[in-house]
């Protein structure tokens, strides 16, 4: 028998994930008679960070048919073509992740082998040399990566640092021309039904209470639907990843932006600076059992250049994931589904992958229990990957100047990231989980920035003598010098995107 079709779809919460759910799904089911209702509660306002991404988030706008340019003006954004992580490896250290390949494969090889070769007999270069990426994002500057797959251009990919506030607005007006409605009042109360204990309403401040099918839990960290009323459960991931709190502070910036965030590890966790066009972004995420919110605070105040545009706001989080994001009539996205931290910006690319799934997934009334575990188990590997990235991190890092960065060094981590590092330590071989957001060139690029390089390289790099490699080197570093030669500043990028002209 066939069951029947979800006719109405509540959000709760106005948030980044809030709207990101509305747009999305009211794009992908415009042609089915399914209504959308967000309700939000703007006093109690959204958690207001959340400005760097990664590439999809371009994927995921893009889909709803909106433009890097439109989408750049409408959120005063910058671009962002990695990460610069200064004193993670040891004080005075600096390295890039880039959304790059470090160097390109030469026969099916990844470059890193033919690197460890020459290296073996005494060769020097600095691999970030051969990522157009790094080099870009080193010398300030901005172009748009090839189209064309062979090409060195083609080998690099950018993200947005933009305005969150902003960000959530534009896509509240698509959504809203796309028919989602929109409720702006408290939830009380979540009334669930008697026989199953799924989700019937929502009872708001003025008394009006919404129906629906299915329920999406965008409310934030309290989870007001997965926990509050489902007691769904979370899982606390706090023994590797330390840091619980942040503060964070908006200042005016003078200074050309940067093309990336900058990560600085501190003594008890790490400051960001996020440069926009208006302003910078900038917060110190921290290990409360390790240092006070007033010396976190100060530590931020004090490496801020910029007037501050507002008070510093300390934000308290348990890293971890709740149990199921989909528990019943209820989905959880964004940070209602869990929160590691922001090392990497990856909580806005787990809420574009949480909605990809609910297309996917979409269901019926009869809620198939097979298709909720489904949803569930791909959620739980996708914050699990990102958990071991951001963990490596920490563990890998060679600081022993507090106790923070002594407990970081010595702990043990969980048992798929422990395989993968002994396997590229054994021979540079990177193993790739299903569900992993991060690839091979970005594992390649922080085991290179801590310096946790393998003991032996891939026997077919042995193939190409070292003079032939010697060569190839030679054109791969020239060909990325003059494209970045040649490429435009980004500050005559984002004068181009602002109407300036040059
Ligand atoms: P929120 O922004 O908290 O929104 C919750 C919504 O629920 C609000 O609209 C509120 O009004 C509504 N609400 C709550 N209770 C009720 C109620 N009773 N009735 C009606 N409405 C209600 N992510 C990145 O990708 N990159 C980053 O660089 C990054 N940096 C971060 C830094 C920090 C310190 C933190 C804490 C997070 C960061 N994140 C980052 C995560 C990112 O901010 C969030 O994933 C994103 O903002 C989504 O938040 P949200 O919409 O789930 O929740």
């Amino acid at each position: 028998m066939v069951s029947k079709h979800i006719n109405s779809v509540v959000i709760v919460g106005g948030g980044t994930a809030g709207w990101m759910t509305a747009a999305s799904l009211s794009k992908a089911f415009a042609h089915l008679p399914i209504s959308f209702l967000l309700v939000e509660f703007p006093t109690i306002g959204t958690v207001g960070v959340g400005e760097a991404t990664i590439p999809t988030i371009r994927e995921f706008y893009q889909k709803l048919g909106m433009h890097d340019i439109d989408v750049m003006r409408a959120t005063n954004a910058t671009c962002k073509l990695g990460i610069e992580f200064q004193n993670w490896n040891s004080i005075g250290s600096s390295f890039f992740h880039p959304f790059a390949l470090y160097g390109q494969s030469v026969r099916g090889v990844p470059f890193h082998h033919y690197c460890m070769k020459l290296r073996a007999s005494g060769y020097k270069a600095d691999i970030s040399e051969f990522s157009l990426g790094v080099q870009l994002a080193k010398s300030g500057k901005f172009t748009f990566p090839s189209e064309n797959p062979p090409s060195t251009m083609s080998v690099f990919d950018w993200a947005l640092h933009f305005d969150a506030a902003l960000f959530a607005d534009y896509l509240k007006d698509f959504s809203i021309k796309n028919g989602v409605k929109h409720v702006a009042d408290k939830v009380v109360s979540v009334n669930l039904r008697a026989d199953d204990g799924f989700i019937e309403s929502l009872s708001l401040e003025r008394g009006e209470k919404i129906n629906g099918d299915l329920f999406i839990d965008c409310s934030g960290f309290q989870g007001l639907l997965i926990e509050g009323a489902l007691k769904t459960g979370y899982e606390d991931w706090s023994q590797w990843l330390l840091c619980d709190r942040a503060v964070a502070v908006q200042s005016e910036s003078h200074e050309i932006p940067l093309p990336y965030t900058v990560s600085i590890a501190e003594k008890a966790g790490w400051r960001w600076k996020i440069p926009l066009q208006h302003r910078a972004g900038n917060g110190h995420v921290y290990s409360s059992n390790h240092i006070s919110d007033d010396e976190a605070t100060d530590c931020l105040v004090k490496n801020i250049d910029g007037k501050l545009l507002n008070n510093p706001r300390i934000i308290k989080f348990t890293p971890g994931r709740r149990k199921k994001a989909w528990n019943k009539n209820c989905i959880a996205v964004g940070l209602s589904s869990g929160f590691l931290e922001p090392l990497e910006s990856t909580s806005i690319a787990l809420i574009e992958l949480a909605i990809d799934k609910i297309r996917l997934f979409f269901p019926d009334m009869s809620f198939n229990e097979d298709v909720v575990t489904e949803f569930n188990y791909r959620t739980q590997v996708e914050y699990e990957r990102v958990r071991d990235f951001v963990i490596f991190h920490y563990k890998a890092s060679n600081r022993t100047d507090s106790e923070f960065w002594t407990y970081c060094r010595a702990m043990s981590v969980p048992d798929e990231l422990s395989y993968k590092n002994r396997l590229f330590k054994s021979r540079g071989h990177l193993v790739k989980y299903p569900h992993e957001i991060f690839q091979a060139s970005s594992w390649t690029s922080i085991y290179n920035g801590y310096n946790y390089l393998p003991d032996n390289y891939d026997p077919q790099a042995d193939y190409f003598s070292n003079a032939y490699l010697l060569n190839v080197f030679e054109e791969m570093r020239a060909s990325v010098k003059s494209t970045v030669e040649q490429s435009q500043s980004h500050n005559e990028f984002l004068n181009y995107i602002s109407g300036i002209d040059p």
